[in-house]
């Protein structure tokens, strides 16, 4: 019987899916698939992007875990696509590799003083708060008034994490560093701002109401911003999303604490709609020091227009949480403009020709773009992995396909790689780090560590 030599390059929830589904699927061939992983630990942002006070969402985690624990799928993790393995390597030892590399970086915003000092992206500071190995220990959180751009989930998951007490963290898997980080924040208020209106918004009701649950947080909205026009009053009529982030924040609208009259939290939240950046300013030391803002408009049609008044509010750091972008992958086709893998329905094209390349396919954020719920992944690689399955007649022919030639080849390259045996051990360890605090686990974050626990 034929056998397909299978590669997915990156272990997050659209490699897991695509394996599990390929090993399911009905075919006329038998699998055998190995999963590289950068991190030592699998999962991608399950585990480094879902805020650590969303345990419910990082229980998927435990549908993820029973795929890899069935043991038909080999985990090589700590091993970079790039790096420790080649295009060049899989073509010689597989048929084919589905690249499930999702997208890390912030996407840019090209506004004057952006790269001021205390100027981030969201998804640097997601990976501080959630431990991964390769951003720095430290955090600095010494600004009272904070500023957060983009009115997505990722932007109220940036301003929660922001605003919460470090000790209503405790309950969580939140690593030592973050707590201590976050412990002596100097944080007293948080500036959402959204581009257009609130029936506009990108986020979710239930991400929004979580915002109006943190303890000692004060919600602030303002009533300028709810002069509905009939293009707003038809969303929040018809859709049902809408209606319910409407109710949220009409319900914030009532409270003493709305415009700052009477709350009395030690910390603001404040949304702020039909609020543009435009600029940010900079102290002498470069620092950032009031973001500038256009009040928009709408548009009539669900859009924003300028309406040329400027605002400025004073600010000591600005994140901007205005979506993910993917990173090219050596030797792999890539558009530029979208930061995506070029494809159609998964299978790769050439970025010129737009030809269809043989043997490499993509799925999830790296296929799709960073749109989307972790259960948009599955539907992604059923898709992929229908073609790959159909496209038997062009698969590569390997030279070496025997399944010892990979750990011989790390092993000769002198890479440190991790296998599914050492993730237990680690996963254990964090377990047994959280025990004693009555914690679900506690995240270990360097590299070396965890390294050196997986692979005791
Ligand atoms: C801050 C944030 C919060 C989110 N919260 C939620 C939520 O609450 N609920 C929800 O449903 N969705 C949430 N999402 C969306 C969800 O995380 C994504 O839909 C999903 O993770 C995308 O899956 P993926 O496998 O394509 O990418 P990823 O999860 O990013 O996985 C990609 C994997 O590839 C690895 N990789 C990358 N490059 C290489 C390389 N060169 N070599 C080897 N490996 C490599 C990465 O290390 C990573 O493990 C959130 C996203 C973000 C950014």
């Amino acid at each position: 019987m034929t056998k397909l030599r299978l590669a997915i390059v990156g272990a997050g929830p659209a490699g897991i899916y695509a394996a599990d589904l390929l090993l399911k699927a009905e075919r006329k061939f038998d699998v055998s698939i190995d999963l590289f992983e950068q991190l030592p630990a699998p999962y991608g942002l399950v585990r480094y992007g879902v805020a650590p006070d969303h345990p419910r969402i990082k229980g998927i985690i435990n549908a993820l875990r029973d795929v890899l624990d069935r043991g038909d799928i080999r985990l090589f993790g700590n091993v970079r696509f790039g790096e420790d393995i080649t295009l060049d390597d899989l073509k010689r030892h597989y048929n084919a590799v589905i690249f499930a590399t999702g997208a890390v970086r912030d996407t840019s915003l090209d506004i004057p003083g952006i790269d001021a000092l205390g100027s981030y992206g969201a998804a640097d500071y997601v990976s501080w708060f959630d431990g991964h190995p390769d951003v720095p220990r430290e955090w600095p959180l010494d600004a009272a008034s904070v500023g957060v751009i983009g009115n997505g989930n990722v932007a109220l998951d940036v301003s929660r994490m922001l605003a919460k007490h470090a000790e209503d963290l405790l309950v969580t898997e939140v690593p030592r560093n973050v707590y201590e980080g976050m412990k002596n924040s100097a944080v007293t208020d948080v500036h959402v701002f959204g581009r257009r209106g609130p029936a506009q918004v990108k986020f979710t009701p239930l991400e929004l109401r979580e915002l109006g649950e943190l303890r000692d947080v004060d919600m602030v909205v303002y009533d300028e911003d709810f002069d509905y026009d009939e293009a707003s009053k038809d969303a929040v009529a018809s859709n049902k999303q809408v209606m319910v982030i409407d109710r949220v924040l009409q319900s914030w609208r009532k409270l003493d604490s709305v415009n700052n009259a009477g709350g009395t939290a030690s910390r603001r939240l404040h949304l702020h709609f039909w609020a543009k950046p435009v600029e940010v300013r900079k102290d002498e030391q470069g620092r950032v020091a009031a973001l500038v803002y256009e009040r928009t408009k709408s548009d009539g049609a669900g859009g924003a227009v300028g309406t040329g008044e400027m605002r400025e509010i004073p600010m000591q750091a600005l994140y901007r949480a205005i979506g993910y972008f993917g990173s090219p992958l050596p030797d792999v086709p890539f558009d530029k403009k979208h930061g995506v893998i070029p494809n159609r329905e998964g299978q790769v094209l050439e970025t010129k020709s737009n030809q269809r390349v043989p043997g490499i396919y993509a799925t999830g954020w790296i296929k799709r773009g960073p749109v989307g719920l972790i259960g948009h992944t599955k539907s992604d690689a059923m898709e992929t992995v229908r073609h790959l399955i159909n496209d038997q007649g062009s698969w590569w022919r390997p030279e070496q396909p025997e399944e010892e030639a990979i750990p011989a080849l790390l092993q000769e390259r002198g890479v440190l790689w991790t296998d599914l045996d050492g993730w237990h051990r680690l996963d254990a360890h964090e377990i047994a780090l959280g025990e004693p605090e009555g914690r679900a686990r506690i995240k270990v974050v360097p590299r070396d560590e965890m390294v050196r626990v997986s692979r005791d």
